[in-house]
């Protein structure tokens, strides 16, 4: 049984079939899945999503397919972690990380989005899925296109992390790296999307796929017992998660799975050396200003972010705020969580901890109300950020003496954490 009604423009309210379309005609607007909601409401309490799967299709009646799900049985469901640890050195109370960068097929959450564009595209038809790509989605459409038999393109910048090329080329799809940025390969994929009848998950599948990322605002409320946060800090390249990790909790409370009235305020993270959001939202403005991208967190270097207004728009409605941090903190906010927490986060989630702490500092989140940070991706890919802010392991010769002199006595006590390790050699 199908709950999608349509698609929606999000500007002019113009119904849409069900298609692979994604612009309005008539005034240009994105659309967006539109449910019957009156008949999810009969049929999803909080009794039968427990008893779905231990994946994200547990929220099938919310996601946009028609019958059965066709691909990502092994996406969603991450944990999500009380981290006292950082939650006293940040001075929070009730601080969690709802972790996407372990149980799922490639280590971030694009495996959700991707998961529902895929299902998407078998009942649309089609045989090839393609992507426009910052690192993981290329990853995560490699990898399940492969399981679901698609033939693939990904398209990527020609400046990514190695492991982000070699986690998308194992799965022998056809990769394309463009000289030029995100924004560039973006407008070539919308180019050829137009031309060959493929399905590119982020452009004419758009609509379905990102739907997805409402299942980690779904997970946030289930796991706390079917609460809503009260703050969420998330971080954005086109903006498209933070708007639906928003219009999961609304959802929720429409349909009356929440035990408290959803009053959540969403918080932006993102790069200063790409912060187009968080700019706009810091300077109060109402234009969100295209950027030519410079940071490490390349996963998020998306200069002229598509849902760009969406996302300041749900800032500005839940009273939620934005931060964008250097490189410098980047790093610091990877090695604050995998100190705390051991938890080891790519470049994205560096921001999004520098990002709370920032925030938290500020006095911007309160310090005695729950917090949860969105963790999107694993620190395994963006190794290359961190190689020389980590030190070195301490050398020493296969003897007990050595040990004893270079790692337990006064001089190298400590060292193997010590910033200039080259003392210890
Ligand atoms: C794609 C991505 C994001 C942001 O996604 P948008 O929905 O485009 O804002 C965040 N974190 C990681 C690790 C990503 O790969
Ligand atoms: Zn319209």
């Amino acid at each position: 049984m199908s709950f999608l009604k349509g698609l929606k423009c999000r500007e002019c309210g113009r119904d849409y079939p069900k298609e692979a379309l994604y612009v309005c005609e008539y005034c240009f607007g994105s659309l967006e899945a539109s449910y019957d909601y009156e008949a999810i409401r009969h049929v999803m309490s909080r009794d039968h999503i427990q008893k779905g799967p231990k994946s994200l299709w547990r929220y099938r009646e919310l996601l946009p397919i028609d019958g059965e799900p066709r691909a990502g049985f092994y996406s969603g469901m991450t944990p999500l972690v009380k981290a006292d640890i950082l939650g006293r050195e940040l001075g929070v109370k009730h601080l969690y990380i709802k972790d996407d960068s372990v149980c799922h097929p490639t280590w971030s959450f694009k495996d959700r989005v991707v998961a529902v564009a895929l299902s998407r595209a078998k009942e649309l038809g089609f045989d090839t899925v393609a992507c426009a790509s910052t690192g993981n989605l290329a990853n995560s459409v490699a990898a399940n296109g492969a399981w679901a038999g698609f033939k693939r393109y990904v398209f990527i910048p020609a400046n990514l992390e190695q492991a982000k090329v070699i986690g998308t080329l194992v799965y022998s799809p056809n990769l394309v790296a463009v000289n030029g940025n995100y924004d560039d390969v973006n407008r070539l994929c919308s180019e050829i999307a137009s031309k060959y009848r493929w399905g590119f998950v982020n452009i004419n599948l758009r609509a379905y796929y990102a739907e997805g990322s409402k299942t980690v605002g779904f997970e946030m409320a289930e796991q706390l017992g079917w609460r809503a946060p009260d703050h969420v800090i998330a971080p954005a390249a086109s903006g498209s998660l933070i708007t639906k990790i928003w219009k999961a909790l609304k959802e929720f409370d429409k349909l009356g799975l929440l035990e408290a009235p959803m009053k959540t305020k969403v918080y932006c993270a993102q790069a200063l050396g790409c912060s187009p959001i968080s700019t706009a939202i810091l300077e109060g403005s109402d234009v969100i200003k295209p950027v030519k991208p410079a940071t490490i967190a390349k996963s998020l270097a998306i200069g002229n972010p598509a849902d760009g207004y969406y996302a300041k728009d749900v800032i500005h409605q839940s009273g939620g705020a934005a931060a964008s941090v250097t490189d410098d903190e980047i790093r610091e906010g990877i090695k604050l969580l995998a100190r705390t927490e051991g938890i080891f986060t790519e470049t994205a989630g560096g921001v999004t901890v520098a990002s709370a702490k920032k925030l938290i500092e500020q006095g911007v989140i309160p310090k005695n109300e729950t917090v949860v940070i969105t963790i999107t991706g694993n620190g395994l890919k963006t190794q290359e950020a961190i190689q020389d802010a980590v030190g070195k392991p301490a050398l020493i010769e296969p003897s007990l003496a050595s040990f004893e002199e270079r790692v337990m006595s006064e001089r190298g006590n400590n060292r193997s954490t010590a910033p200039a390790p080259s003392t210890i050699l």
